[in-house]
């Protein structure tokens, strides 16, 4: 496996070898919400017949059209924006149909009766499925299916109070930097204009001003909940340093833009005005 920064293609394409297979990367990246170039990727893998793989959960549809990028799969998880409502886990792979399997170099001979657009997934379904047991349960199905049937009009108030809320923040003396790929000065953010329809996800960061305790603020948050999860219905906080990037260490974080004031936040569905208001009282209730 060899790491590229997913936002140039140059990076990608230095780093491809003959025997290169897949291309694999987020759309969006958590914290720092860095914007894959998945176009100029997707052509690239096509060019040379790799497959391309692209981790759909922060960009559900109807934001993002995989299909159009030249993805071959797309897993997402269904635990979050696709279900919504911090209820059920689950996760999908998806073959759009872009990739010719019958070149591919793995794909067991009894897998390869199928219609050929199907042969990657069939692979996927017997040795996920059946041999590993990745199985929904019923129950989880049916909650998913029920969050499914809101998820376009849920992305829409997501991003809507996402874009409200950077702009809020961007613009607090208490806020030293947001990181979010609708606000113009985001590094990605014309390429985040060129391929998200209705609005720029809703996965944002923030860093605090020095000299202000991160804990202090979560804590006076009274709308917000203090939470690991993302792509949910309630707007949910997490400081990044301490928790999902602990393990990285200093240096490790350091080198990927995480600072130890880092907040990340995963903006929910509520009145704007109440989600603004919220981080509003907290920022004054912390330092002076
Ligand atoms: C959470 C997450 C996953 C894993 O999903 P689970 O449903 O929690 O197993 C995969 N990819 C991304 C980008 C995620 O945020």
């Amino acid at each position: 496996i060899s790491y590229a920064d997913v936002t140039k293609v140059e990076d990608v394409k230095a780093l491809y070898q003959p025997n290169t297979r897949m291309v694999f990367t987020e759309t969006v990246a958590n914290p720092v919400t860095q914007v894959a170039d998945v176009r100029s990727i997707g052509q690239f893998c096509a060019e040379k017949n790799v497959v391309f793989f692209l981790d759909n959960t922060m960009t559900p549809p109807p934001l993002f059209d995989a299909k159009q990028t030249g993805a071959s799969l797309v897993v997402s998880s269904l635990t979050k924006y696709i279900s919504g409502h911090g209820n059920v886990l689950g996760g999908v792979v998806v073959d759009l149909g872009n990739y010719d399997w019958t070149g591919y170099p793995n794909i067991a001979d009894f897998y390869k009766v199928a219609e050929k657009t199907q042969w990657g997934l069939t692979q996927i379904k017997k040795k996920g499925l059946r041999d590993i047991g990745g199985t929904l349960a019923p129950g989880s199905a049916h909650a998913i299916a029920t969050g499914l049937e809101t998820l376009a009009m849920r992305m829409e108030r997501n991003c809507h109070n996402a874009m409200e809320l950077a702009t809020f923040l961007h613009n607090h003396p208490k806020i030293a930097h947001v990181y979010y790929p609708g606000l113009v000065g985001h590094e990605q953010h014309f390429l985040a204009r060129d391929i998200m329809n209705k609005g720029y996800g809703a996965i944002l960061s923030l860093d605090l001003v020095e000299g202000l305790d991160v804990n202090t603020f979560l804590n006076a948050l009274s709308l917000v909940i203090s939470a690991t999860h993302l792509g949910d219905n309630r707007t949910l906080a997490l400081p990044v340093a301490s928790t999902i990037f602990y393990e990285n260490g200093p240096e490790e974080r350091a080198k990927m833009g995480i600072s130890d004031g880092m907040i990340r936040l995963s903006v929910g569905i509520e009145d704007t005005e109440d989600l603004i208001k919220d981080f509003d009282q907290a920022l004054a209730q912390c330092g002076n």
